[in-house]
């Protein structure tokens, strides 16, 4: 394969140089020194598989260019190869079937790798009984049938059933929640399993196929679920915030759980990304089923520069002046028939004026204008000997990227003013989402009890003059303006206390931050979490432990954590130098 005696020694050297020791009661036994094999984890395995696996790539291509095998009508790509998995596409006539075998055989000599045909599978597609029979008498292989398993995903030749998709969210997703020890975790760090593990793992199914809605509606479920309670179900009561709110962005008010149908669209638009950039990839050409939203979004987000016009579309790509011609001359574009306007590249288009032969039907008057200043456009375009460049208009660098498509859904929406004091300050996770539902009002305070028909206190536990919202409390009540004052103080920034006409603690947040000096606006978002969280301890444990309210305590509490939280390395605090407060 073209590689040097040094190469080839070094490699060889690793090789035979790999040794292992078995561990048995915690004693580790002799060295074993290996004859052949990898060391497990190696990094140059899965390069050197490649290397390998490629032969067997060669060796099917070799029999295909020499008419050996029966050709294949789509791709011609017979293998698929990822990690230890290998698809082989034959067709099931009994000479192709003996040379696969051979192949296969010739292949396992030469490297090790044999094949164990016991443990491999084969699965018809549209075969009768005869053919089948003929299969397993040749390969002796076990017969099995669609949906079957690659790469951990389930596929088939036809739609995958209900029920199909359904054990695949139980295996994959559901049965995973019992070991995870919810109960001991915060909001915050549900949250994080859900965005990180939960979401993951539908991804790589949404990157393959195309999701029926119900499917996304029964992953949400567990994972609303998991998210408030921690269980695989939950009343809605439980939830406090709307869940198509919990899944926007976190600039956009959210918690940055992934919504799984966009995320759908943006993952599935890489494939028409590939299409138009790579199109020498073999399954280029084949129809992709992709969401409408997808489809319109792409077309607004890619702009294109003509080369040879080969690879543009010219009635649906934006290539002329960087629009589209649907939006240059829709109506002229009414009158070419869909397919047309999905197939028809710049190309062609512009050879012997196809374009104008196109348009089928009366254009009527507006049509016809515009046909006409299409004409001029058209007549003064010429293409040239480059290829096509596409330009993905999200990014800078002009590449696609699933992020960028992704936030693209999410364009024209109101930001979250707090989003960036309170997610990008230092703060514990629980303590940022606890600011996060305060800010949205969402947590258990009498008003919100006794909406719902709870018992509840009758007046604010902490000064026992007021209705309780958690606004009052963190904010206006006397009790915490006491608190914030002696927090305050020492910093010289008492003009910065909450006072009685105190709107809400987001309001409050952001005025006082913006009169706090540049260098000290970190820690004083990182202070401000500080102190909201010890005020609201202190409230619970005078609602639930029966604690009197007690200044002193509570500054004490903010004191000790402060030290932790410096020492955990919040910076910003740190640099405010409030260990002053005495
Ligand atoms: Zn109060």
């Amino acid at each position: 394969m073209g590689f040097g005696p040094s190469w080839c020694t070094l490699i060889a050297n690793l090789l035979k140089s790999a040794s292992t020791q078995i561990i048995l009661n915690g004693e580790p036994g002799d060295y074993i020194y290996h004859q052949r094999g990898l060391r497990q984890g190696d990094p140059l395995s899965p390069m050197l598989f490649i290397l390998v696996m490629d032969v067997l790539n060669s060796l099917f291509a070799q029999a295909d260019l020499e008419g050996l095998l029966k050709p294949l009508q789509s791709t011609g790509q017979r293998l698929s190869l990822y990690a230890d998995d290998v698809a082989l596409f034959i067709h099931p006539d009994e000479a192709d079937l003996q040379l696969t075998k051979s192949l296969l055989e010739v292949f396992g000599n030469a490297s090790g790798l044999h094949t164990n045909l016991h443990k491999s599978n084969v699965i018809p597609i549209k075969c009768d009984r005869y053919i089948i029979e003929v299969v397993s008498g040749t390969l002796q292989c076990t017969t099995a049938s669609f949906p079957s398993a690659y790469l951990g995903l389930p596929i088939s030749d036809k739609k995958l059933r209900k029920g199909d998709l359904m054990t695949w969210i139980e295996q994959k997703i559901a049965n995973k929640l019992p070991g995870w020890k919810a109960s001991l975790m915060s909001l915050s760090g549900r949250a994080v399993m859900v965005r990180f593990v939960l979401s993951a793992v539908p991804i790589y199914l949404l990157v393959a196929l195309k999701i029926p809605k119900w499917f996304i509606k029964a992953i949400d479920k567990i994972r609303r679920s998991f998210l408030w309670k921690g269980r695989k179900e939950v009343n809605g009561g439980c939830c406090l915030v709307a869940w198509e709110k919990v899944m926007r962005p976190l600039e956009l008010g959210g918690l940055g759980i992934h919504n799984l149908e966009v995320m759908g669209w943006a993952l599935q638009m890489r494939w028409l990304w590939i299409g138009k950039t790579k199109p020498d990839r073999p399954w280029a050409g084949l129809e992709i089923p992709v969401h409408s939203n997808t489809s319109a979004m792409f077309a607004i987000s890619v702009v294109t520069n003509v080369g040879n016009g080969e690879n543009t579309l010219f009635w649906s790509d934006h290539w002329l002046l960087g629009e589209n011609l649907e939006k240059l001359a829709p109506n002229v574009v009414k009158c070419v028939p869909p397919k047309i306007r999905r197939t028809r590249t710049v190309a062609d288009a512009l050879l012997n004026l196809t374009w104008v032969s196109d348009i089928k039907g009366a254009l009527g008057w507006l049509g016809l204008v515009e046909y006409l200043q299409l004409w001029d456009l058209v007549s003064d375009f010429t293409l040239n000997d480059l290829e096509d460049v596409h330009h993905w208009k999200l990014e800078s660098s002009g590449s696609f990227s699933t992020k960028s498509a992704y936030r693209a859904f999410f364009f024209g929406s109101i930001t979250f003013e707090p989003w960036k004091r309170l997610w990008k300050s230092w703060a514990p996770g629980k303590c940022k989402t606890f600011i996060w539902l305060a800010i949205r009002n969402r947590c258990w305070t009498a008003d919100r009890l006794q909406k719902r028909g709870l018992p509840h206190p009758d007046h604010c536990p902490l000064c026992d003059q007021e209705e309780e919202t958690v606004q009052h409390i963190l904010t206006t009540c006397v009790f915490a303006r006491q608190f914030w004052f002696a927090v305050l103080q020492p910093l010289n920034l008492v003009a910065l206390v909450p006072s009685r006409r105190t709107v809400s603690l987001a309001d409050w947040w952001l005025r006082a931050w913006r009169k706090v000096p540049k260098q000290h606006k970190k820690g004083f978002n990182s202070l401000v979490m500080l102190g909201a969280w010890i005020i609201w301890k202190h409230r619970n444990a005078c609602v639930f432990d029966g604690l009197a309210p007690c200044l002193q305590v509570a500054l004490q509490a903010y004191k000790d954590e402060l030290q932790l939280w410096i020492a955990a390395g919040a910076k910003g605090l740190k640099a405010l130098r409030v260990q002053q407060i005495e």
